[in-house]
Formats: structure tokens, sequence, C-alpha cells
């Protein structure tokens, strides 16, 4: 660890958004999930959310992530209902990707209120059921011959309106992560190799000197 890369994982932390995630549901292209974890890494969010797909588990990262999958965690739901539903009660306003006229423009809402950006799988889009409990339908407006983006370009263009809309109300100019977080992410980031030995421990992480360097 040297100083250089620490301080950058603690830039990169201080301007971690915990209120900006995305919901996956059964998107089952490896490539699209990881360069939907590479954007996510990229603007900020902390942690994604995803349904695996039925006949298998969340897909294989590949090189598409540019390693983003070891800097953001994905949480797994059982189904894109409960999901939404559990995102909700943790305070999201939960926004649905849906091919609808009935939907909003994905400019209309405010993403500095914690916001879960729900995105459909490849074939057959977000679920009507999902669709139904989320807060609020979203459409990127498509005025060419083909009706949908691939998801993970849909994703990035709704998360940088997202990072846009942060930056300009202030969201980026403080931490969002409360310190005791940032200190632990910081840990698991600089060691990850010996973050799950501590654990496994039941033993609290070392403290760090100004440049990473392991203090007790
Ligand atoms: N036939 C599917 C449908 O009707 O939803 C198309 C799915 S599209 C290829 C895969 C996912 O990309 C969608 O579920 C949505 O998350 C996202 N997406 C693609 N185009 C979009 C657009 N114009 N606006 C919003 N999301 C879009």
């Amino acid at each position: 660890m040297t100083p250089e890369r620490y301080a950058k994982i603690r830039r990169v932390l201080s301007l971690r958004q915990p209120t900006l995630t995305v919901l996956m549901d059964e998107v089952n292209k490896p490539h699209n999930f990881s360069a939907i974890l590479r954007t996510c890494d990229a603007v900020g969010v902390l942690e994604a959310h995803a349904v695996p797909p039925e006949n298998g588990g969340v897909p294989t990262f590949e090189a598409t992530s540019g390693s983003a999958h070891k800097w953001v965690g994905v949480q797994t739901h059982s189904d894109a209902v409960s999901a939404v539903r559990a995102l909700q009660a943790r305070g999201f306003q939960v926004l649905a990707t849906h091919l609808s006229d009935a939907s909003v423009d994905y400019r209309a809402p405010d993403y500095t209120k914690p916001t879960c950006v729900l995105l459909g799988a490849e074939k057959w889009g977000v679920s009507g059921e999902a669709a139904a409990v989320a807060d609020a339908n979203i459409v990127i407006p498509m005025l060419g011959m083909v009706q949908s983006l691939n998801v993970s370009v849909a994703a990035a263009t709704i998360l940088f309106e997202a990072q846009r809309q942060r930056l300009s109300a202030g969201l980026y100019a403080q931490p969002q992560l409360a310190a005791g977080a940032l200190e632990r992410l910081a840990f698991e980031w600089a060691y990850p190799e010996l973050a799950p030995l501590y654990r496994e421990r039941g033993e609290p992480y070392p403290e760090l000197g100004a440049g990473g360097e392991v203090l007790s």
C-alpha cells in the first residue's frame, strides 16, 4: 500500500453516494452486468442490487468491469417486487425504467433524493408487477428506428443524469458515508486479504496511519 494509493482510496470513498443505487432485475449477460457495475463505480454508487437470472447466479465478472466489482458491492434479492419494497422501506424512491408512453422523461425526477434505478432484463425488460410497485416509471426518449437501448447504455445515461444533479446540489462536496463506514471500507479496500481474517477472528480492524500503514 503506497500513500498515493491510500489517498486515492480515501478520495473515492469520500465521493461515494450511499443514497444512489441500481437494481438489476435478471440482467443475464455478463458484459452488461459488468458494464453497469463499472458505471456505478464511476458515478459513485456504493452498493448495487441484483435479482439473479432464474437459470444462474449473478453473472460472472469479466474484463468489461475493469475491476469495478472490487469497489461496488452487489446485494442479491430473490425477486424484483420484494427487492423494490425492501429498498422503499429503506427510504429509496424506486424509478423503474419502462418503455411506455406513460413513463416520464428520465431527466424529470429529483435524483438528489435517495434513489434506486430499476433496470430490466435484456429480453423482456422490467416486469409489469415491479413497474407497478415502483414510485415512478422513467424512459429515455427514443427518436430512432429501434425500440430500446442496450441496458448498460440506459444505466449510464440515467446514472450520469443523477451524477449531474448531485454535483450541482453539492452531494459530492462532502462525504455522504458515515465516518465509521468510511474508515471500515478504507481498511477493506486497502487490505482486502487482511480484512476477512480480522472479521473471522471477531477483532476490530487496526488503525491506519495517514499513509495507509497499519499502526496497531
Ligand atoms: N423488450 C424490452 C422492453 O420492452 O422493456 C426491452 C428491454 S431493453 C433491451 C433492456 C433494459 O434496458 C430495459 O429493461 C431498461 O432497463 C433499459 N432500457 C433500454 N432502453 C431504454 C429506454 N429508452 N429508456 C429507459 N430504459 C431503457
